[in-house]
């Protein structure tokens, strides 16, 4: 496994297109408003020891990252779902390394029922990469969401062909794809883009239901940063005003601007019966992975905790109710991923599987418990989390002593502590850390209607129905 230290060292020589605020950047590792993002990933580094964080590859027996582990056991997905949470709590934010993890297990699914049904040989192809990215201890960037243009029409009905990913060529090296991927988690911080599809296909689409991996510095594929709130306050040197000092998210709108992928990369090329196979395995092992809300709850909880001491509310009977209820809706996240989990159950190439129905109610939890948790901390923290005096101004010679006046609470605790705590929030709730526990709660993974679907299609609601008229006597 890779240290940290050699993780970064990776990251240098790869040779990205990146694109920010009207720039080419250069040198992307250092760059400011990546590095709070690379450093999360670091993590998933650093962290790389015991059963929770690795794990034993069935391949070559050698221990793993679990982030490159395809689940073996019911266990392994227990294990998964731990690991989420204890990555969003330690670091407060998206560390990035799971659509990667989840498009990897969905493949080590996919591609074994591709070739049983046409004969192909995806699966080996789909082997061989797997030890790779195992052996070498990559960050996979998991790429599906396609910019879809008028979301009424399919692929193939679009007015600009290119709305969707797709081949445009193909000869007996390798295929040649165009489209975007939109919304890319950590695109930055990775070696590797796998593509997968976005949406079931159909015949005429058939040249839409691709999935193949590149490097990310492949010829063609260019990133184009994605702003967030506040962002430039990590431009300013060093402040404790980013909220989350250590850690942060990015996401890239990355165009494949006609990149080859050879043979050997290819996973699936127009067999397009499968292409909702992959997305509903994906969105399900994704939305598992949802863990990760939990572990950033436990931070937005703390937080809100801590502010309270330091406004002397703590004792306060509300307060204190509306901490419990902070955490019954926080754990119920966890405790809907955590069932999934356990309710795995092997599929046909022997790979686990998730619990769908149990995975999408996980998921659909996420999509409106943080936003309560955050409405209960505003609640809880108060106006101030909104109009906290700069870093700047509590140094400054002349007013710092009126900012650390008047910005305390309770007489013990230094006003310096009140303002970052209350940064942090602000943060987590509607800066730039807000978009890893808001939007991407609501969205990341599919929005709450793709969720309503599954759990409307997976419910056996025959079995309810037979319950009941059986007791109540009908026939
Ligand atoms: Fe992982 Fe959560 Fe980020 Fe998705 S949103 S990549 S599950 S940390
Ligand atoms: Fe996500």
């Amino acid at each position: 496994m890779k240290t940290r230290q050699e993780y970064i060292d990776s990251l240098r020589r790869l040779n990205l297109e990146v694109h920010m605020f009207g720039e080419l950047v250069t040198n992307v590792v250092d760059h400011p408003l990546v590095a709070p993002s690379m450093n999360a990933v670091a993590a998933t580094y650093e962290m790389a020891q015991g059963d929770i964080m690795t794990a034993v590859s069935h391949l070559t027996g050698n221990r793993i990252n679990r982030f490159t582990h395809t689940h073996q056991s019911a266990d392994d997905l227990v294990r998964k779902s731990k690991m989420e949470r204890l990555m969003g709590a330690h670091t407060g934010t998206c560390f990035q390394r799971c659509a990667g993890m989840d498009a990897l297990n969905t493949l080590s699914v996919v591609t074994y029922n591709i070739d049983r049904a046409h004969g192909t040989g995806y699966h080996e192809r789909f082997l061989k990469f797997l030890e790779y990215v195992q052996k070498e201890d990559l960050v996979c960037d998991a790429a599906m969401t396609d910019a879809k243009g008028d979301r009424r029409l399919r692929p193939a009905q679009q007015a600009d062909p290119d709305m969707y990913t797709h081949v445009i060529r193909e000869d007996s090296d390798g295929i040649v794809v165009r489209g975007a991927k939109l919304h890319q988690t950590g695109a930055l911080n990775s070696h590797e883009i796998i593509v997968v599809p976005t949406r079931a296909m159909r015949q005429e689409d058939k040249d839409y239901a691709i999935s193949f991996a590149v490097p990310s510095d492949t010829a063609g594929v260019i990133y184009i940063y994605g702003r967030q709130p506040s962002d430039t306050r990590k431009l300013e040197d060093k402040t404790y005003d980013v909220g989350n000092v250590f850690y942060g998210g990015h996401e890239c709108l990355v165009v494949f601007d006609d990149v080859f992928v050879p043979w050997e990369r290819v996973f699936m090329c127009r067999e397009y019966e499968f292409a909702t196979e992959i997305v509903e395995k994906f969105a399900s092992y994704h939305r598992q992975s949802y863990a990760c809300k939990a572990g950033m709850g436990d931070v937005l909880i703390g937080a809100t905790q801590t502010i309270a001491e330091y406004n002397g509310i703590a004792d306060v009977p509300h307060v204190k109710d509306k901490i419990v209820e902070m955490n019954h809706l926080n754990e119920t996240i966890y405790c809907c991923s955590l069932a999934c989990a356990h309710e795995g159950a092997p599929e046909p190439s022997g790979t686990f599987y998730v619990n769908s129905l149990m995975a999408n109610i996980t998921k659909l939890h996420v999509t409106r418990v943080p936003y309560e948790l955050a409405r209960m901390a505003h609640d809880i923290a108060g106006g101030a989390v909104a109009t906290v005096p700069s870093e700047k101004e509590l140094r400054d010679p002349r007013i710092g002593k009126y900012v650390e006046k008047y910005m305390k609470g309770v007489a013990s605790v230094p006003a310096e502590a009140r303002m970052r705590v209350l940064r942090l929030i602000e943060s987590l709730t509607m800066g730039m850390g807000a978009v890893c526990y808001l939007p991407e709660s609501m969205h990341g993974a599919g929005s709450p209607q793709a969720q309503r679907i599954m759990i409307a299609r997976e419910i056996n609601m025959g079995v309810k129905q037979r319950a009941a008229k059986r007791l109540c006597g009908i026939d």
